[in-house]
């Protein structure tokens, strides 16, 4: 996948934000490239765990499909951990087995470190970012 630099920034700072809870929101795409970052609430404010707030959701993809694009990229944020699928990730993940997750972790403050997966029927597979 790939994604803009200006991109995964903002998601870093959403992590910074939220911190010490776990941010989460949406990513659109065009053509397997990352277009745009729609924060959401987690409804969960938790530190452990994330679920993306319906309301927002649901606002949320109805502007992406209003662009004409797609739903490219679930992402959250690890304060505490690396930037893996916790078992907790991939068993919310069987739910929506379409986006793609990205997982940011801020566990080394300085060194902000983004990773993508694909998480279907249980199984976990990195996926590689190209960053432009
Ligand atoms: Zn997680």
């Amino acid at each position: 996948m790939e994604i803009p630099q200006e991109l995964i920034d903002r998601i870093v700072d959403h992590a910074r934000e939220e911190a010490p809870n776990e941010c989460c929101g949406l990513v659109s795409g065009a053509d397997g490239a990352a277009t745009e970052v729609f924060p959401a609430r987690n409804e969960m404010a938790s530190p452990l765990a994330y679920n993306v707030h319906p309301q927002d959701l649901l606002l949320i993809t109805e502007e992406i499909e209003g662009r004409g694009e797609d739903l490219a990229a679930i992402y959250h944020s690890h304060t505490k951990s690396p930037a893996e699928p916790s078992q907790t990730d991939i068993n919310l993940a069987a739910n929506w087995p379409d986006p793609v997750y990205l997982i940011c972790s801020i566990a080394d403050p300085d060194a902000p470190v983004l990773r993508a997966w694909r998480l279907r029927d249980g199984s976990v597979a990195e996926v590689e970012l190209k960053v432009s």
